[in-house]
């Protein structure tokens, strides 16, 4: 039971100093171990208010007993930091300030046998508190005074930031490009509360273009939209305790899932083999039963010797194939395309596909097939066949056609013991003892995560695992399968989105049905050009001086082409939707909470190229980050704890999480929501003030729903958005807020950002694509099916018509290090990454880790400066040993701000994350614009450098 503190003398205006001040001896006083020196510490700090009675702090005991006593609690989280911990926590507050948090017990377990969710949490999480009145933060609107980058600032009111950048935006309304404004979430500030929603809202009414980030930050597993036309796939935590074998595969859970991680060592502890597979013996490596070290980037070389040996092993579930792959789909000898109907009957369909059916005897329509009318998969008496070579009558005369379980078998006969061992460096005797593993478990669950995104091939490993999964017939099954990651979609807030949402007669219709995963997929991806996202990669390419740099080089030498040609062709066949043509040129830039100049690819080039172009760049921050410093206006945003609104829910943890508004915002500050509002109040003021016409005189008035939603008005909208989502069904924001966490009524239907295709065992488990294998609905592809063979044109000019493995290219140069990184486990992204507290647990800054090898080699010493560098640019940084690391391999860690570096220049300086053409191809059923799901991907992994030893 928790002690009751008093009643506080009321909540009253503390000024930034005093509440530093007051804030850094809360730390102090929570110190048990430095109880003595803390007692003079703490009568001589300035910092307390002296117009206050009491406390006195005469004696080290008063001291210990006011440290434990609040005058109330919260429930908060972390709102809008970009990580998958579902934490709800308890805030204790007093005197107005957030002293301390920990973590709350809020987590119902209904199932026996399966492992709590409570308590959740992580280090950083629990300072936020201190992080929130950290030296970065902002608490006033600034304006720059002197060039861009200068740290020349002066404080503006509200009222001047506002009408800035209001102007700012009817400028580009007036010149008749509204598109010019560019609004760019990133991704790392993404909450489903008012704060994303209220933006995303204003900048869509606004006509602005929205940088679509999932491609941006590197998060789309393209080769799982490849595959099963959807990308955003994944189950809850607490299913890998139903896996035999669990295998992390290019993730590291111990660090990046801190909340989750536990589940791992609980599934080992009932008996799975739990296996990593990453060149560096990483914290969760180190827990493993078995840790299997490839060489950087070549996995699916791996993946596919496995697939070989699980081949040779007899181990096919040829019933799981048969029915959800396209592995017993026919195909053409004489063109290597599929058999399709068009080839046998004039005007027939390009996309109805033939099995051979062993039953009969001859071949029969495929189920599944996008031509066809019914999505079902099931085979009925009908046995398609997975080997042989048939011959078929068509319009062109008699032609010879095989399964494309043939065409792999071929394939994968390139792929012996020698020489994935030649490529990846793992002995015969370890794949073998794997594959044995892999073949011999019942549940197999490869959790990939999202960091097996982030280079050139990653789709190519995508598919590689995918196949290895579908081989054993795993894919849909609890404990089984690979698993990404998904968004779970509040749908209660999405007809506040323009566009995004189904209308008034669809959300009618949807009350009595559902709609199969295709027909959402093909509604969602038909509106995505039509919406007013944009990849941002392409964004960089046409604005940036990105095409500069990637058109320059020959990078995929296994491409016929170069690069720029393919999406030149994918640009005029309109498969990919240019929302800002290049000779348009962007104007405003609004960033909110996310930080480009930290995370976009070179962004020495995109400061020369794009930042003179952009009148005006907005950000809005609770911190001052890289893109803050170069920016002409900064709006302080309020924090995580200033502020209500809804963590974004994973599937990793089935639960919505909320938070409160504990304290008042800091200084000036403001929640999301009442600046948005506010903006759209004085874009509205100002364009009548100005004589213009058009929608955007009424901006203010579309925005708040006429006048129903005002600036203070974020309760309302949370009530809404809770109410009516099918996660929280009935859960209005006064229950949820007391609540903290709740238990997900379900997961949600396929959105735009989940395509899981399960529902939530009643007290159980979520495990993903359940729908296509229990239900047999087909997979929103081409062919209906797990699709492994894409015969789309650009698929054979890159010999990747079937998944296979190729060298990374040398994006970069020809250097002898390939630079790797992955998430921390010290910060969210660029959040907490300068918190003081976290900087002592490591190096104090940013470091390279090193093998010891290639240290020794190049006469580099532990703590020793270096340079890392290779075509494109440099950074300065220390250098970490480490034993973990393979030789060849270099890391550096997420997100380190590059006014951290030597001279501003961090470490994205040498990335020049090269767009991988297939990723715009389309007119291909599933291949096509997606927004969220599919384009062009930030590949900051495995770059080619050169490292030396400096003296500063
Ligand atoms: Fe949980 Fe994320 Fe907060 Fe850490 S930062 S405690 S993972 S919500």
């Amino acid at each position: 039971m928790r002690p009751n503190g008093p009643p506080g003398p009321g909540r009253r205006g503390l000024s930034r100093r005093e509440l530093l001040g007051a804030a850094a001896f809360s730390s102090l006083a929570l110190s048990l171990r430095a109880l003595a020196p803390l007692a003079t510490a703490a009568s001589s700090a300035p910092a307390l208010p002296t117009a206050r009675a009491a406390p006195s702090y005469a004696g080290w005991q008063d001291l210990y007993r006011r440290a434990w006593r609040w005058d109330r609690v919260v429930r908060g989280t972390h709102l809008r930091a970009n990580c998958f911990g579902a934490c709800s926590f308890d805030l204790f507050v007093k005197d107005g300030v957030v002293w301390r948090e920990e973590q709350a017990d809020v987590y119902a377990r209904e199932a026996p046998g399966l492992p709590d969710f409570a308590p959740r949490g992580c280090q950083k999480g629990a300072c936020y508190s201190d992080a929130m009145l950290g030296p970065d933060r902002i608490t006033h609107p600034l304006e720059r005074v002197g060039p861009r980058g200068s740290g020349r600032w002066r404080r503006v009111s509200w009222e001047h930031a506002l009408g800035r950048l209001a102007d700012a935006i009817l400028d580009a309304h007036a010149e008749g490009v509204p598109e010019s404004v560019v609004y760019d979430n990133g991704t790392s500030n993404v909450d489903s509360g008012p704060a994303s929603l209220g933006e995303m809202r204003l900048f869509t009414l606004l006509g602005a273009t929205l940088l679509d980030g999932f491609g941006g930050t590197g998060d789309l597993a393209m080769g799982a939209f490849q595959t099963w036309g959807t990308s955003f796939v994944d189950g809850s935590a607490d299913d890998w305790m139903r896996a035999d074998a669990l295998v992390f595969w290019h993730c590291n859970p111990a660090s990046t899932r801190i909340p989750d991680a536990h589940f791992a060592n609980e599934a080992r502890h009932r008996g799975a083999t739990l296996i990593t597979i990453a060149p560096d013996l990483s914290p969760s490596a180190i827990h493993a039963s078995l840790w299997v070290n490839p060489h950087p980037g070549s996995d699916a070389a791996l993946a596919l010797g496995l697939a070989r040996g699980i081949l040779e092993l007899g181990a096919v579930d040829e019933d799981y194939v048969r029915e959800q792959t396209d592995l017993p789909l026919l195909v053409r000898d004489d063109t290597g395309r599929f058999l399709r109907q068009s080839d046998l009957e004039e005007g027939g369909s390009s996309e109805v596909f033939y099995v051979h059916d062993l039953a009969r005897g001859a071949a029969r329509e495929a189920p599944g097939g996008r031509g066809r009318r019914s999505d079902s998969l099931a085979l009925g008496d009908a046995v398609p066949a997975l080997a042989g070579a048939f011959e078929v009558a068509t319009r062109d005369g008699v032609v010879r056609v095989r399964p494309v379980m043939e065409r792999l078998r071929e394939r994968l006969r390139a792929y012996t013991p020698e020489h994935v061992t030649r490529v990846t460096g793992v002995a015969p005797g370890v794949q073998r003892r794997l594959a044995e593993t892999l073949a011999h478990s019942p549940r197999v669950l490869f959790y990939a995560s999202w960091g097996s995104n982030k280079s050139y091939h990653a789709d190519l490993l995508h598919r590689s695992l995918i196949l290895l999964a579908a081989l054993r017939g795993q894919q849909g099954r609890s404990g089984g399968g690979v698993r990404f990651a998904a968004w779970l979609p509040f749908d209660g807030g999405s007809d506040l989105l323009p566009g995004s949402g189904p209308s008034r007669l669809q959300r009618a219709l949807l009350r009595f049905f559902t709609p199969a995963p295709r027909a959402m997929e093909d509604a969602i991806a038909s509106a995505s050009p039509r919406l007013a996202w944009m990849p941002s990669h392409l964004f960089l390419w046409l604005h940036a001086g990105l095409a500069e740099i990637q058109d320059a080089e020959a990078l995929d030498e296994t491409l016929p082409r170069p690069a720029r040609e393919y999406l030149r062709e994918a640009i005029e066949r309109g498969w990919i939707p240019v929302r800002l043509p290049a000779d348009r040129p962007p104007r405003v830039l609004v960033t909110s909470g996310v930080n480009p100049l930290r995370r976009w690819p070179l962004p020495q080039v995109v400061e020369r190229v794009l930042w003179p172009k952009l009148r005006l760049v907005a950000a809005i921050d609770f911190r001052l980050s890289a893109t803050g410093l170069k920016a002409d206006l900064v709006l302080p945003a309020a924090g995580y704890y200033e502020k209500r609104g809804i963590k974004y829910a994973m599937a990793l943890a089935p639960y919505a999480v909320v938070g409160d508004r504990a304290v008042a915002p800091q200084g000036e500050s403001k929640g999301e929501w009442e600046i948005m509002a506010l903006l759209a109040r004085r874009i509205q003021e100002r364009a009548r003030e100005r004589g213009l016409g058009g929608d955007v005189i009424r901006i203010h008035d579309r925005f708040s729903e006429g006048g129903r939603y005002g600036p203070a008005d974020d309760e309302a909208i949370l009530d809404r958005i809770l109410r009516n989502s099918s996660l929280t069904r009935g859960v209005g924001w006064s229950e949820a807020r007391r609540a903290g966490a709740i238990r997900l009524r379900s997961a949600g239907g396929w959105g735009t950002t989940s395509g899981v295709g399960s529902e939530l065992e009643p007290g159980g488990t979520l495990s993903p694509s359940r729908v296509h294998v229990e239900g047999k609905r087909a997979w929103p592809t081409l062919t209906g099916r797990q699709q492994f063979y894409l015969d789309h044109p650009w698929f054979f000019e890159a010999d990747e018509v079937l998944p296979r493995w190729k060298p990374l290219p040398r994006a970069g140069g020809r250097h002898p290090i390939l630079l790797t990184g992955g998430h921390t486990r010290w910060s969210i992204h660029a959040i907490w990454r300068a918190h003081p507290e976290l900087l002592r647990l490591q190096r104090g800054g940013p470091v390279v880790f090193l093998s010891v090898e290639d240290a020794r080699a190049r006469g580099i010493s532990d703590g020793a400066r270096v340079r890392v560098w290779n075509d494109h640019g440099a950074f300065r940084v220390g250098a970490k040993l480490s034993p973990a690391v393979a030789p060849g391999e270099a890391i550096v860690y997420h997100a380190w701000e590059p006014h951290q570096f030597p001279g501003w220049r961090g470490s994205m300086e040498v990335v020049p994350s090269p767009y991988k053409p297939t990723h715009f191809a389309g007119g291909y059923g599933h291949l096509r614009y997606r927004v969220f799901f599919a384009g062009p991907v930030h590949v900051p992994r495995g770059v080619p450098v050169e490292i030396e030893r400096v003296s500063a």
